[in-house]
């Protein structure tokens, strides 16, 4: 069985490595030129997520993640008015993809190769790539993300909703916080909740994947909504003069948007917290959007991950359902010998779970964007992916 998976992030690679236990021939084709970094971002790291690196890579979870042991709220003096014993273990993308990646090998890891098209038979299925490069296999992956080709592909009428706010979002090597700042926020998740916004605070590796005390990053996430038309396409201007529709990377956010972003980390943050954010170097945004479809399997091809549904991050959970998609892939095919009906199986419990995470997420958006009532007791504001803390 000869696999295409298109698309080499976190969901991606994880499928590979489970269809490649299964004595598969896999090959991975990811657009990007050189290995992927998404600077920094941090991620909360559920067990869906690290399932494949724990239990089939060997890969120790100390050595790439930072665990916390409480949920904190602050109140506007930086004063903790809420409490609550919770673990999480929280890591970033680079460290985990770099795990991954290691496992996974550059042999079949084909940088630079970007997915234009594909066709399919009864028979097999066909990728065309930017370079001219055809590549035939009984399987063709869909992992291509949030703005994915293929979904567009498949269902032209599906588009992407605009939640209604972006996510700020930077970090700040613990040697340049205070003793305080350190202490207070490197050892648990803390949140602070203020009408219409909330941001969230949280230790990660640094970007040389080190977790030990000293040498990690304060990492935080601040929801902020802006309206449709002149503000949100001010703030996606980049600092090129570039109209953006999903992220501006480290680096590339206008310095003018920098500035408004402190000024109002200022004017609305606790002192705690603003303090963290003015000396945050290159902060940078991701567009939280609704994604979803009705199907995820069709005949030789599927979409998994944000390749298919997109939940708001809320559930810290869009790592672990790519990844949760590629093990209900694997067992899948393990079981049935056709692949569309395999793929017919994969579809049935995964469009389930997306469908559910979208819901939820949904819900808890709504409850601190825009209806105020976010409540730090509601057990729906816990992270998961099949349901709060699972
Ligand atoms: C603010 C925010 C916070 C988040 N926090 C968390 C969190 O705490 N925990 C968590 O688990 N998740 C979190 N997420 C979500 C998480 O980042 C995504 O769900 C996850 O990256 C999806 O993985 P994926 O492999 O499906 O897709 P992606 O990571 O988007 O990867 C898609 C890949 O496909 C490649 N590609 C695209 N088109 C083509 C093509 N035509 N040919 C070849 N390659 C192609 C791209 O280059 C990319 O490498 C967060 C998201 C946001 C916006």
């Amino acid at each position: 069985m000869k696999v295409s998976i298109v698309g080499g992030s976190l969901g991606g690679l994880t499928a590979a490595c489970l269809l490649r236990d299964l004595g598969y021939d896999v090959s991975v084709y990811e657009r990007s030129a050189v290995r992927l970094e998404q600077r920094g971002a941090g991620i909360g790291f559920l067990p869906a997520t690290y399932r494949y690196l724990q239990s089939r890579a060997g890969v120790d979870l100390t050595k790439i993640s930072v665990a916390t042991s409480k949920i904190v709220y602050l109140d506007a003096d930086s004063n903790v008015r809420y409490e609550a014993a919770h673990n999480y273990l929280f890591s970033s993308w680079n460290t985990v993809y770099a795990s991954t990646l290691d496992h996974f090998g550059m042999q079949e890891y084909h940088l630079g190769s970007e997915m234009m098209d594909f066709s399919q038979t009864s028979e097999s299925v066909t990728v065309n790539f930017k370079d001219g490069r055809n590549v035939t296999s009984d399987l063709l992956v869909a992992a291509d993300g949030i703005g994915s080709s293929a979904r567009s592909k498949l269902i032209p009428s599906c588009k992407s909703e605009y939640s209604g706010y972006v996510a700020w979002r930077g970090m700040v090597p613990e040697s340049q916080l205070s003793a305080e700042m350190v202490e207070r926020l490197g050892s648990a998740i803390t949140y602070f909740v203020y009408p219409h916004s909330h941001i969230l605070v949280y230790p990660i590796p640094d970007h040389d994947g080190r977790v030990t005390p000293g040498n990690r990053l304060i990492n935080f996430v601040w929801y902020c909504n802006y309206a449709v038309g002149e503000e949100f396409n001010s703030l996606m201007t980049d600092k090129n003069g570039t109209l953006r529709d999903v992220s501006i990377p480290p680096g590339y956010v206008s310095e003018s948007n920098i500035a408004s972003m402190k000024a109002m980390a200022v004017a609305n943050l606790p002192k705690l917290l603003s303090d963290l954010v003015l000396k945050t170097v290159e902060p940078f945004i991701q567009v939280v959007y609704d994604i979803d479809i009705d199907q995820m399997a069709f005949g030789r091809v599927c979409l998994i991950g944000d390749g298919a549904i997109v939940a708001r991050p809320h559930a810290a959970a869009g790592t672990a359902k790519a990844a949760a998609d590629g093990w209900a892939l694997a067992e899948a095919l393990e079981k049935y010998d056709s692949v569309p009906e395999a793929l017919e199986v994969f579809q049935r419990s995964q469009l389930a779970l997306a469908k559910n995470l979208l819901d939820r997420t949904r819900r808890v958006g709504a409850k601190s964007q825009f209806l105020n009532t976010w409540d730090p007791r509601d057990p729906e504001v816990i992270f998961g992916l099949h349901k709060p803390g699972e």
